[in-house]
């Protein structure tokens, strides 16, 4: 999902831009209401989280222009003590909102809860991992500019990667993935296709080789 953080305190930004790409999400963001209505007039995000009190364009404004062409889910990130806010954002067409200081937990609770309320999928139709960027709708993967031809494993290995970026991959977890009615795939197998992989996507020179072999325990994509 594309998500755009709108919010100019920039401790927040980058928590909820963390959390997001944790998830898998695609994460652009502003820190003014200006640049915010820019972007999200470039990238045609699926979520908006917005703040209220923004510099040169305040969250009110960019609310009612976004509201102007779309119907994108907006939650609001408003302060602790301000109900007036709460209820204004939502008249004027916020769906839900998140007040402010949140920790991780809590902004994982509310977030799932406005995701499962207004009915945005939670299944990608796009994911990136650094200059990685997986399309599933259309199965095409670009690496900055230059598209990548993959093989359907190929793929398959590389979202799975890519689903937790950080996180290591035993064999044992990818064969299940890879082939999962067959009981002859081994460990080599999952060599190979990683290898294969790992040859295309190194012909980006821009990202060097992302995918890291922790031995002994598996495979992990880096952002
Ligand atoms: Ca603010």
């Amino acid at each position: 999902m594309r998500v755009l953080l709108i919010e100019d305190d920039i401790p927040i930004q980058e928590l909820l831009r963390a959390y997001f790409e944790a998830k898998g999400h695609a994460v652009s963001s502003a820190a003014d209401g200006v640049e915010g209505l820019k972007a999200f007039n470039a990238g045609v995000p699926e979520l908006v989280l917005l703040d209220v009190g923004l510099p040169r364009l305040d969250g009110w404004a960019v609310l009612e222009a976004i509201r102007a062409s779309s119907a994108v889910p907006v939650v609001l990130l408003t302060a602790l003590d301000d109900t007036d806010d709460v209820v204004r954002g939502l008249a004027m067409g916020a769906d839900d909102y998140l007040t402010k200081p949140f920790d991780v937990r809590e902004l994982d609770a509310r977030v799932q809860a406005i995701l499962r309320r207004l009915e945005v999928p939670e299944t990608l139709s796009s994911l990136d991992v650094g200059d990685i960027h997986i399309d599933d709708r259309s199965k095409t993967v670009t690496v900055g500019e230059s598209f990548l031809s993959l093989s359907p494993k190929e793929y398959k290995l590389l979202t799975l990667l890519a689903s937790e970026p950080g996180r290591v991959f035993s064999s044992d977890e990818i064969i299940a993935h890879l082939w999962p009615d067959s009981d002859r795939a081994a460990a080599n197998d999952v060599k190979q296709y990683i290898h294969l992989l790992r040859s295309k996507l190194y012909r980006s020179p821009d990202i060097g080789d992302p995918i890291e072999n922790i031995k002994g325990f598996g495979y992990r994509l880096n952002g």
